[in-house]
């Protein structure tokens, strides 16, 4: 790694852990964030939760891990180029979704409803509980004892209530503040990821078509570049051609404009960047391409009939699962019931949240089925 920007995140400027510990003899601090990830149980659950498709409908299809995967590959590509901290991007890129609950954002609308008298369920908010209380890996403390920066990157968006709980990262919240450069990035590369791979997915999965993403400009413009260079080009190798590009001009554009941002209003450490206005950003241009593409994914593939049918029986399982454990904790695995703070309403949550798609639809079996136990 060439030599970090001055206001980058480093080890040196860093707020630290929770729990002191002696530094790492072989890595970084944030590599050893990042390992930490890989190492926990929510990570490997990722394999199994839902991005857009339920797992069970294709093998090719995303997941949650392989679209962390993707994510933390952007992200780092775009660190390396503006000469911040690749592993640290790397650590909240992997860390990103650990809090997702099954089937995707239905199964995150559903918990929250469910929680809505018991201070509600918001997946960012999850992924902090993961790596701060509920992974146990450690004998001197609970969850991965993070940094503080990786923990700062996880928590992309929450409410003003929310944010007073949080003690000193929810501060920047409050105080209207960014958050380091990297974590801004990650935010970014989440979206540049999950745009291009549900565009890829949704096209496998025949839900919809390369006629309907000609009437969104980016896909559009990528693809008559592509038919100029090679006329006879059809089906997948034509997607991924479009695609591969769509992918480089969003990152490539995401870190030229950073790069003038930062010309334009210079920050001389880690402190000023935190206090400017946001410095990742896209063009005005490509700005209004992703929003275009967000909105035809919305109403085309998120809202297709046959999601909306997965969707709503995702929701009726959730649903399900809470009000059998609400009303009977005795029906919760042991270690969920009673727990030590008091709170049943959150450990019911923390045990449906944690459950991979196949997983949740076991269990409502067990629960609902005649026949099965
Ligand atoms: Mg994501």
């Amino acid at each position: 790694m060439s030599e970090l920007a001055p206001y980058a995140v480093s080890a040196a400027n860093s707020r630290g852990r929770r729990y002191a510990e002696d530094r790492p003899s072989m890595r970084g601090e944030f590599q050893r964030d990042r390992d930490r990830i890989i190492h926990s149980t929510a990570f490997r659950r990722l394999e199994y939760k839902t991005q857009v498709f339920v797992n069970h409908e294709g093998d090719l299809f995303r997941t949650r891990l392989t679209h962390s995967l993707e994510v933390a590959q952007i992200a780092r590509g775009i660190a390396r180029a503006l000469r911040l901290n690749e592993d640290l991007v790397e650590a909240v890129s992997l860390a990103h979704d650990l809090g997702h609950t099954p089937f995707g954002h239905a199964g995150q609308d559903a918990l929250n409803d469910c929680m809505r008298d018991y201070g509600g369920f918001e997946h960012n908010l999850q992924s902090l509980r993961i790596v701060d209380f509920l992974e146990e890996r450690y004998a001197a403390f609970n969850g991965l004892n993070l940094c503080f920066e990786t923990r700062e990157g996880i928590v992309k968006h929450c409410s003003l209530d929310n944010a007073r709980q949080l003690g000193e990262l929810g501060e920047r919240f409050l105080n209207r503040t960014q958050p380091s450069l990297e974590a801004q990035i990650c935010n970014l590369a989440d979206e540049i990821a999950y745009n291009n791979h549900d565009v890829d997915d949704g096209l496998r999965s025949g839900l919809i078509t390369l006629e309907q993403l000609e009437s969104v400009g980016l896909f559009a413009r990528h693809a008559a570049d592509v038919k100029a260079i090679y006329p006879n080009l059809a089906g997948r190798r034509l997607i991924h051609e479009t695609i591969r590009r769509m992918i480089n001009v969003l990152v490539c554009d995401l870190i030229e404009t950073t790069a003038a941002n930062i010309a334009r209003q210079p920050v001389r450490d880690l402190a000023e960047a935190r206090q400017s206005s946001p410095l990742v950003a896209f063009s005005d241009e490509l700005r209004e391409a992703q929003r275009e593409m967000k909105r035809f994914l919305r109403t085309q593939l998120y809202q297709h009939y046959q999601v909306l049918r997965m969707t709503s029986k995702a929701k009726r399982i959730i649903g399900d699962l809470f009000g059998a454990f609400i009303s009977d904790p005795r029906l919760l695995p042991p270690q969920y019931q009673s727990p030590a703070d008091g709170d049943q309403p959150r450990a019911v949550a923390d045990y449906i949240a944690g459950m991979t798609d196949r997983y949740a639809m076991k269990e409502h079996r067990r629960l609902f089925a005649v026949g099965e136990i």
